[in-house]
């Protein structure tokens, strides 16, 4: 008899599992995905969609398709509550489902202890599918009005690649509209110098105006307000302030890290709930924090795969092991792209074209074999 698996979000750590569920189906366990939405976007593209690169349907994980050819249950819902004592999860809907085995990645949401009041003219860079609503905003507001002002509050990796895509959107260096960017402390604060200067001169030489050593203290309305009681008034505001996990797990009493992250072990399980395990950005990872990169999301994926499957059959579990050093490429939004490895820092079309080429990949190897299952599939 098999057992009940369910997976919580269809993000980066669980792709290898949808993509791989037939194996599970084939023994007998019934495994149900509860998502939201029946399409996963995936965010190292999602800067691109903004700016133009991509098609939002390009970036879409087919994961409902995926979950049913596999003979798996999907359930466009959200999970609210989580009984680890009776082994059930709270819906947003209303109901309840049992599981024998849960696995959480259900990513993370923008810090924004700022915004006084919701406003339909502020968009958090996650989640990613925001950037695409974005898109089409900025689109009507520059034909109704010609020039657009847009402000991004935030000057990590999210807020240069929306920043610099969103320039090109309004038509490059000899475009219409204003960009500022309030970086905080300063843009790309953790990246070392010659990273640091590569992005400030992609963005001066295209007229998006980068603050440092500044911090938005409040947004209300059409205006960010800054620390020195001056304001900053938009058409449409992006916050990329940072993420972190959401209060799901903290609220359901379930161990969780410093951030409120679900705080598991090596092995991606809870420390301890044995029947729970978790990945991506919304897991506190106990051996030591690891930043919030796909990077980290997509290689717990076939971790939690195995781990999943030796949890539902009685085998051991495998440990994850973060690598120390990754590549990042930024996509600036002029057809260049910023990549910083080990101290190496590269600046031009041959990155982008790189980052291209590993996105493309990367959808290719787990969306190619069940492409055209959309929405209504
Ligand atoms: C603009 C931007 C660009 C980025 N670019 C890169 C990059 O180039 N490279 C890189 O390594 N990292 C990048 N990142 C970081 C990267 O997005 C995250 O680290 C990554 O998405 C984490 O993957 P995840 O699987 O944990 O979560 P996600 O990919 O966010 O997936 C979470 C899923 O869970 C679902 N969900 C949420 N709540 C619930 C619920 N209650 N119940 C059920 N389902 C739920 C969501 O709908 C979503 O489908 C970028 C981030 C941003 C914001």
């Amino acid at each position: 008899m098999g057992k009940s698996l369910v997976l919580v979000g269809g993000g980066h750590a669980h792709l290898t599992t949808i993509s791989r569920m037939k194996e599970l189906t084939d023994r007998k366990h019934r495994v149900t995905l509860v998502s939201p939405l029946p399409e996963h976007p995936y965010s190292g593209m999602g800067p691109g969609v903004l700016g133009g690169f991509y098609a939002f349907e390009e970036i879409l994980f087919p994961i409902r398709g995926m979950v049913e050819k596999a003979g798996g249950v999907f359930l466009q819902d959200r999970v609210t509550e989580i009984d680890p004592r009776r082994g059930r999860l709270g819906l947003a809907s209303g109901g309840e489902i049992p599981y024998d085995v849960v696995s959480f990645n259900v990513g993370s949401g923008v810090h924004d202890p700022f915004v006084k009041e919701p406003s339909f003219r502020v968009f958090p860079v996650k989640p990613v599918e925001n950037l695409h609503k974005a898109r089409n905003r900025i689109l009507k507001l520059a034909n109704e009005k010609g020039e657009v002002e847009i402000l991004v509050v935030g000057g990590g990796a999210a807020g240069l690649e929306v920043a610099g895509n969103a320039r090109r959107l309004l038509g490059g260096e000899n475009g219409t509209g204003r960009i500022t960017l309030v970086a905080g402390r300063r843009l790309l604060n953790d990246q070392g110098t010659r990273v640091r200067q590569e992005a400030l001169r992609s963005l001066d030489d295209r007229g998006v105006r980068v603050m440092e050593g500044q911090r938005i203290t409040g947004i209300r309305e059409a205006r960010g307000e800054l620390e020195d009681g001056s304001f900053l008034p938009f058409d449409l505001c992006f916050l990329a302030t940072g993420v972190g996990p959401p209060p799901l797990f903290r609220k359901s009493g379930l161990p969780v890290g410093e951030e409120g992250g679900l705080l598991v072990n090596e092995c991606l399980q809870c420390v301890n709930h044995p029947r729970i395990f978790g990945g991506g950005d919304c897991v506190s990872f106990a051996p030591r924090p690891l930043h919030k990169v796909g990077v980290h999301a997509v290689r717990q994926g076939p971790v939690l795969h195995h781990n999943l499957m030796a949890a539902l059959e009685g085998g051991s579990l495998r440990p994850f092991r973060p690598q120390n050093s990754y590549m990042l490429i930024f996509n600036l939004g002029d057809g260049q792209g910023l990549l910083t490895r080990k101290g190496m820092v590269w600046r031009g079309r041959v990155a982008f074209f790189l980052k291209d080429f590993i996105d493309r990949r990367f959808m290719r190897k787990f969306s190619a074999p069940f492409r055209g299952m959309t929405r209504s599939s």
